[in-house]
């Protein structure tokens, strides 16, 4: 197994560093991982985007797990993993950091060029008329609107969500867009949803500035983060990975690190 001694010996000889970060490099901030150490599936994979739209009952599901869920993603804070990507971006080191979370850990660790790839779990879109509002002010509402759904108590899920089952979410009352009554939707990108193009063009062409590629805490399995790691192997670029368990790219790897993310990077931290 790779030593973290040569992950530093990666970045001394690719000091522009274009770097990709998934679940695993929240995972000791308390959001749990959807993928367990094969890329599979740890629980009932998430709400899909046309579900979500197309199915009342769904989405009230999706909202009362989520009002649950909320509570712990609003409260994660930064672990070490964080703070050494931010010690890396501080030396020039990250061209660009990437990120397939949407707790916003980066920004409140530091990180100053980071592209929120899935969208944001703090920001509520309008799927009528593109109003973008806060979801602490929304989850208030839902907790004055379902008080007997506030004080329930989950199992915490990634994303925000959690499991919560036999449970009447019939009665779940979801408001709508104050300005044009539409569908409210946490303005993240759904699985049978794209990521907005213009987000991935941003994220490709900084691919062309940097050195190499880093892939931390993500196991690649959704393409959305594996088109990068195909893009920077076509390139020409190295690409080395922090993962604990396989990742869909192992074949396209220079250098693989197979532990914790925050013990990996610590090699980084000033
Ligand atoms: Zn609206």
């Amino acid at each position: 197994m790779a030593s973290t001694e040569s992950l530093l010996g990666f970045v001394e000889r690719h000091p522009r560093l274009f770097v990709l970060t998934g679940a695993g490099c929240s995972t000791e901030s308390g959001i749990p991982d959807y993928r367990d150490a094969d890329g599979e599936w740890k629980r009932r994979p998430p709400i899909t985007y046309q579900l979500f739209v197309g199915n009342e009952r769904a989405r009230k599901r999706y909202w009362a797990r989520s009002l649950v869920g909320f509570r712990r993603m609003r409260h994660a804070r930064p672990n070490d993993a964080h703070h050494s990507l931010v010690s890396l971006e501080q030396r020039g080191r990250v061209v660009q950091l990437v990120t397939q979370n949407v707790d916003g850990l980066h920004q409140a660790a530091g990180s100053q060029n980071v592209i929120d790839l899935h969208g944001r779990i703090d920001t509520i879109r309008c799927l009528g008329c593109d109003r973008r509002s806060s979801r602490e002010q929304l989850q208030r509402e839902l907790e004055e609107l379902n008080p007997g759904f506030a004080s329930l108590d989950a199992v915490e899920a990634p994303d925000g969500d959690a499991d919560l089952d036999d449970v009447a979410f019939e009665t779940f009352e979801v408001p709508a867009c104050e300005a044009c009554g539409g569908l409210l939707k946490p303005d993240v990108v759904f699985f049978g949803e794209g990521v907005p193009g213009a987000r991935v063009q941003r994220a490709m062409a900084a691919i062309e500035h940097a050195d190499a590629m880093l892939v931390v805490g993500s196991s690649l399995m959704v393409y959305s983060g594996y088109r990068f790691a195909v893009a920077a192997a076509g390139a020409g670029k190295p690409i080395a990975a922090v993962n604990l368990g396989r990742t869909r790219a192992d074949d396209l790897l220079t250098l693989k690190i197979s532990d914790r993310c925050a013990t990996a990077l610590s090699v980084f931290m000033m």
